[in-house]
């Protein structure tokens, strides 16, 4: 098989944090992890939310002690890269989406969503 992985229409992945499944919940074309870790939005569906150029520019968070280690991308299987939204931190591969741990979409949204009206 070299066929890659569907764009857009991916039904399920791998959890970066627990390893375990995630899987489409019918919102946005997220996929949400079985056991309440979090969850993946991929870049087309989350580009219709935030402003993604500047979630690309977002600082990197160079401080130790960061838990988990360099959690790979459910789609390319490369390590994300560590990026600030004000204090929290969120997993960003440039190329194919990000992944919020459970609970910080909101303050996501705050950092980088489009204005509203
Ligand atoms: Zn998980
Ligand atoms: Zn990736």
């Amino acid at each position: 098989m070299d066929e890659g992985p569907y764009r857009g229409g991916m039904q399920s992945g791998i959890c970066p944090r627990c390893g375990g499944a995630i899987e489409s919940d019918g919102e946005m074309g997220r996929l949400v992890c079985a056991v309440g870790c979090g969850e993946w939005y991929p870049r087309e569906a989350i580009e219709t939310i935030v402003q993604w150029e500047r979630v690309k520019l977002a600082p990197a968070d160079l401080a130790a002690g960061w838990p988990w280690g360099g959690a790979p991308c459910p789609i390319c299987r490369q390590d994300m890269k560590f990026r600030l939204a004000q204090q929290m931190r969120f997993d960003l591969c440039p190329t194919d989406g990000l992944w919020l741990d459970a609970g910080e979409y909101e303050e996501f949204i705050e950092a980088y969503g489009r204005p509203r009206r």
